[in-house]
Order: C-alpha cells, then sequence, then structure tokens
C-alpha cells in the first residue's frame, strides 16, 4: 500500500512529521483478508487510512481529524476471545464425536469444523483511535463534548499477523508526538525539513536528522 504522503493530497502548507505503519497483514484466500493502515500526524490533522482486501474486492478508508480538535489517543492492540464462537465451536466439535460412530463422515466434518471455529475464536486486534471535541457532524448544534474517532480498526484470527511494524512506537509514543506538534508545530516542522529551500526532503519528528540529506547532500543544520 502507498504511504499516506503518496495517497492522499495534503493541504499546501501541510507537512507530515510522523507516518507509522500500524497494520500489515498478508492475503490468505478464504482465511484472511489482506490488510494495511498507516497513521499520519501533520501540522494540520491527524489521518488514518486503510486498505483491506478480501475474497470479493477492495475497501478503502480514510479518516482525518483537526490537530487542534485532538484532546487525547485511545489505544487498543492485542489479543481477544471471541466467546460466541468458542461455544459454538465446541458444541458443534462435541456433536460430530457424538455422532462419528453412527455417522463416520458428517461426524468426522462437523468435527473439523467445530476445531476450526475454536482455533478462529482467538483473535487479535488493533485499535488506534483519539479523542477529538466540538466537530459537528451533520449536526445544528456544535457541543464542545469529548468524542471518540476511530482512525484505524484491524482484527483477525490470532495464527496470522495484524500488526504493523510500528504498532510498538503507535502505542509508546502516539500521544506524545500529537501534542509536541500541536505545541510546537511550526518550530518542529522547521527542523524536520531539509535546510536547502529547494529540496523537499524531510526526516520524521522521532528519527534523528542525517547528518547529510539523501536527497540534495546538504549538510543538516546541527541542533
Ligand atoms: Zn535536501
Amino acid at each position: 500500500m502507498a504511504t499516506i504522503k503518496e495517497s492522499v493530497d495534503l493541504f499546501e502548507d501541510e507537512i507530515i512529521a510522523r507516518e507509522y505503519h500500524a497494520v500489515d497483514r498478508q492475503y490468505f484466500p478464504l482465511l484472511s483478508s489482506r490488510a494495511e493502515g498507516r497513521i499520519a500526524i501533520t501540522n494540520r490533522r491527524v489521518i488514518g487510512r486503510s486498505e483491506v482486501k478480501v475474497l470479493g474486492g477492495k475497501r478503502v478508508e480514510f479518516n482525518a481529524v483537526p490537530l487542534d480538535k485532538v484532546q487525547g489517543t485511545c489505544l487498543a492492540v492485542g489479543h481477544y476471545t471471541s466467546v460466541r464462537l468458542l461455544i459454538v465451536g465446541i458444541i458443534v466439535a462435541v456433536s460430530g464425536v457424538s455422532l462419528l460412530p453412527f455417522a463416520r463422515w458428517p461426524g468426522a466434518i462437523m468435527l473439523i469444523a467445530g476445531l476450526l471455529a475454536i482455533v478462529f475464536a482467538f483473535r487479535r486486534e488493533v485499535q488506534i483511535g483519539i479523542r477529538a471535541a466540538g466537530i459537528v457532524q451533520g449536526g445544528f448544534i456544535s457541543k464542545a463534548e469529548s468524542k471518540g474517532y476511530l482512525l484505524l480498526r484491524f482484527a483477525g484470527f490470532a495464527a496470522f499477523r495484524v500488526h504493523g511494524p510500528d504498532v510498538d512506537a503507535v502505542m509508546r509514543a502516539l500521544d506524545a508526538v500529537i501534542l509536541a506538534v500541536q505545541q510546537r508545530g511550526a518550530e518542529i516542522i522547521k527542523d524536520l525539513k531539509c535546510p536547502n529551500p529547494g529540496c523537499s526532503y524531510m526526516t520524521m519528528i522521532d528519527d534523528q536528522p542525517p547528518k547529510h540529506c539523501p536527497e540534495c547532500g546538504k549538510a543538516w543544520r546541527s541542533k
């Protein structure tokens, strides 16, 4: 999947301070979907974008919240169990076993289906949202009430990887990066940009600036 920088039209003065690759999952036909999700913090917005490919086609989702409305983050990454699927799986498997002496094939098929349901009851998920205030959604009254906005969510079987390479960094630092850009946005962005005015190379907020720009070779200003 393309990065947010490549796939989203940014405002003229908008600069990405940090982009995270939070979800990255391979495609296994019939069993799973291909999923990729990214989060970006710019000096104007917090953006979530995901692409999910399943057997029937593709779905792209885009969420964004203005940076000045963001009040906090709500993040969840890890395992959970679908109790309903687990119970159904156990019932089907037990029924399959008790059917075996009378009807071998139907019993065996039920047993396998039940065991598969039990395996797939254990799931993993990544859920990244933010709390924001005062955004009006087609209403008449703007209430300065906190509200949660989901930027990215993906769940899948625990047997497959759901996490992207940057999910730990998201859990550790998303809140701090948003706060830093909110408070010192202009200053931070000046430090991220290549000192050569004709070059558009940018480093990320939590990266060490390079000694020399990898695009134009100009020596980076020392802090
Ligand atoms: Zn440069």
